[in-house]
C-alpha cells in the first residue's frame, strides 16, 4: 500500500522565487522592494515573503505573518468555492 501524502506548498522557496520572478519579469522590481503584501501592505523580502498568488489583475505578494497567511489560504478558499458556483 502506498500512501502518498500529497501536500500542498505555498511557501516560496529562494531558488523558486528567483526563477518565479525571473518569469514573471519582475526581478528588478522585488529587488527594489516594490512590493508589497496584499493584506498588511509590508514590504515584502526575500526574508519575509511567503507566497505569490498572479492573478488577472496583477501580482499580489504575500508576507509570513500568521495573519495573513491565514487570511490567504480564507481568501484562496473562499476563490475556489466561487469557482465551482
Ligand atoms: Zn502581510
Amino acid at each position: 500500500m502506498i500512501n502518498r501524502e500529497k501536500k500542498e506548498i505555498n511557501t516560496v522557496h529562494e531558488r523558486d522565487l528567483d526563477n518565479l520572478l525571473q518569469r514573471l519579469g519582475i526581478k528588478d522590481k522585488f529587488d527594489a522592494n516594490k512590493f508589497k503584501c496584499k493584506f498588511c501592505k509590508d514590504i515584502i523580502t526575500n526574508d519575509n515573503i511567503y507566497s505569490v498568488l498572479p492573478e488577472s489583475g496583477g501580482i499580489n505578494f504575500i508576507c509570513n505573518k500568521p495573519p495573513c497567511v491565514i487570511e490567504m489560504t480564507e481568501y484562496l478558499t473562499e476563490k475556489n468555492r466561487n469557482k465551482r458556483g
